[in-house]
């Protein structure tokens, strides 16, 4: 349904997207999962066409969305990280207006009385847009977005701002909708996609960092164990007592979690708990938690945002 193609994409001397490629296939949910700067906006202003790209292509159902960018962008709603809101204007009036921009041949009142349904927008209707809570402008630039009735949705970061109760009622419609819609969701929350999405593309740094079924992606690296580990002490030190123990793949380094703390995620090819607190007997070193932890999803991107490794 979707199809990006050795995508790049340079902000003056600043490369956004480096050659990337994935695929969306019709009725997947796919979140699009990356820390705040990784290219996912950029990434979703190019599929939707609101900016081009420097090389590569993205289709739509098959349609270019360069050289056929109406055949394409008429099979796409797309909710933007700032919706498109027009503060003065009531709930009802913007989307007819929208409706009228988008020149959509259904019958207007009874298309758009059905999506305020759908979104529990109905009651505001006649509110003013700037009125309404952070919740309900959302809810409205979605109700944009399903203007025409498009098979494709793109979403970015359609919870960033809102409470957690907004936060689940904005879930439970995005589960909904991808009942019969193909949906793109963007996030840098790793938890927000886990909650929604059954496939994932994982970016860093405008480049594709992992691609993937949830389930096929937590399951990578199987037969290695790892621990996450809080000490105290120096970080070199922390680090350089870890190194002298056999059988670690590999250790990453996630930061000073409390004062003078540093906490660490190791992959070994056995259980290495007694050898750690051995190595770390012979210096000041404290161990504040020691913990075996899954080869989990969060790990995997934790690791990716940490961009460090030792
Ligand atoms: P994300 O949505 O994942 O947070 P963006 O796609 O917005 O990331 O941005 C990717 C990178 O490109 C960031 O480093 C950002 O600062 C930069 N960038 C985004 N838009 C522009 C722009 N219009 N001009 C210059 N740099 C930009
Ligand atoms: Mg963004």
């Amino acid at each position: 349904m979707i199809q990006v193609r050795n995508v790049s994409k340079r902000y003056g001397r600043h490369q956004a997207l480096d050659d990337i490629s994935f695929e969306v296939k019709k009725g997947d949910i796919l979140g699009f999962l990356g820390p705040n700067g990784a290219g996912k906006s950029t990434t979703m202003n190019i599929i939707t066409g609101y900016i081009s790209c420097d090389s590569g292509e993205v289709l739509i159902d098959g349609k270019n969305i360069l050289e056929d960018p109406k055949a394409a962008k008429s099979r796409m709603g797309y909710l933007p990280e700032i919706p498109p809101l027009y503060n003065d204007m009531t709930v009802e009036k913007y989307l007819e207006f929208m409706f009228r921009l988008k020149r959509i041949r259904l019958p207007m009142e009874e298309h758009i009385s059905k999506i305020l349904d759908d979104l529990n927008l109905s009651d505001v209707s006649e509110r003013i847009i700037g009125h309404l809570s952070k919740g309900y402008r959302q809810r409205v630039g979605l109700a944009q977005a399903l203007l025409g009735d498009p098979p494709v949705l793109i979403l970015d970061e359609p919870s960033v701002g809102l409470d957690p109760a907004q936060i689940i009622e904005m879930r439970n419609l995005i589960r909904k909708l991808g009942e019969n819609h193909t949906v793109i969701l963007s996030s840098h929350v790793l938890t927000e996609i886990q909650a929604v999405c059954d496939k994932i593309v994982m970016i860093n740094n405008g480049k594709i960092a992992a691609n993937g079924k949830i389930d096929l992606l937590m399951g990578t690296g199987k037969g290695t164990k790892i621990i996450r580990l809080v000490a105290e002490g120096r970080e070199q030190g922390i680090l350089s007592a870890l190194k002298s123990i056999d059988g670690i793949i590999k250790i990453t380094s996630l930061g000073e979690s409390e004062r003078g703390c540093y906490e660490f995620r190791i992959e070994s090819r056995k259980d290495i708990r007694r050898a750690i607190s051995r190595a770390f007997s012979r210096t000041d070193i404290a161990i504040m938690l020691m913990q075996p932890a899954g080869h989990s999803l969060e790990d995997i991107y934790l690791e990716l945002i940490s961009g460090k490794q030792g």
